[in-house]
């Protein structure tokens, strides 16, 4: 008895090593090396920039602004991703730039961020001998609901899909989208703009003053609409760069899937 009860401290002790052991091996095991099929929030940047080096975002912070917050010059927004409900930009302004409509219409004002960079593409534009007019810019969810209303009156709903955003989904609401168009009015806001001097200069150039193509030929089934060769999103010349080089989507570079 006496030697057991001098014995039973070791045993607990060997008992506890024993446990705290098989602990530090699972933990060690599960967290070296990193699964590399593990992209949790924390390792995914990681895994991507260390990865096969032609990586298109290598190199590329895609922290640097929110997908999320409507203020971001990165927000994105498509069918499955509406704006909170009413949301107007703090910042709306009417540019110096040729307007299609007079100044005093909503639709001829965009976010403050994305001014100077439209303005300076105007003026180059207008330097190599392309004028281009500013067709529509910031829409309210009330304006674009009575578009989209007179679309499904006119085409229906399966169709008014492919070419109007239902309201609360537009980016025409953020101020950061624009659709160009020409002084004569030519090909407006059709797929035949792509071939007008406007629709040829803004796809080889507005990327330089941040704005891209933001609906691309053939990426219907990834953006959700139809190729818009008038349709410009103001994302900053960071992005713009990336997005124009690779031709990717917003929804491809930031891998959001859309159904
Ligand atoms: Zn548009």
């Amino acid at each position: 008895m006496n030697i057991m009860k001098q014995k039973t401290p070791f045993i607990f002790a060997g008992l506890f090593l024993v446990l705290i052991s098989i602990f530090i091996f699972r933990y060690v095991n599960v967290q070296y090396p990193p699964n590399e099929n593990n992209q949790t929030a924390d390792n995914f940047e990681v895994d991507v920039r260390e990865s096969t080096g032609d990586e298109p975002k290598v190199g590329f912070d895609t922290t640097l602004h929110s997908l999320e917050d409507p203020n971001s010059i990165w927000v994105i927004v498509n069918k499955q991703r509406p704006l909170p409900a009413g949301f107007v930009p703090s910042d709306l302004i009417v540019p110096s730039v040729k307007l299609r409509l007079g100044p005093n219409e909503e639709q001829m004002q965009l976010s403050r961020g994305a001014q100077q960079d439209l303005e300076n593409m105007f003026t180059a534009a207008q330097q190599e001998g392309v004028v281009l007019v500013f067709g529509s810019g910031y829409r309210s969810e009330a304006l674009q609901a009575q578009f989209y209303d007179s679309y499904v009156a006119r085409d229906g709903q399966l169709a008014a899909d492919r070419y109007s955003a239902r309201p609360g989904t537009s980016e025409h609401q953020t101020g950061l989208a624009v659709d160009i168009t020409s002084p004569s009015g030519e090909c407006h806001l059709e797929v035949c703009f792509e071939n007008t001097p406007q629709g040829v200069w803004l796809a080889g150039n507005a990327y330089t003053y941040g704005f891209i193509i933001r609906y691309l030929d053939g990426k219907e089934d990834i953006t959700g609409y139809q190729y818009e060769p008038w349709h410009l999103r103001y994302v900053g010349t960071e992005l713009a760069k990336e997005l124009h080089k690779n031709q990717l989507t917003m929804e491809e570079f930031f891998e959001i899937t859309v159904n």
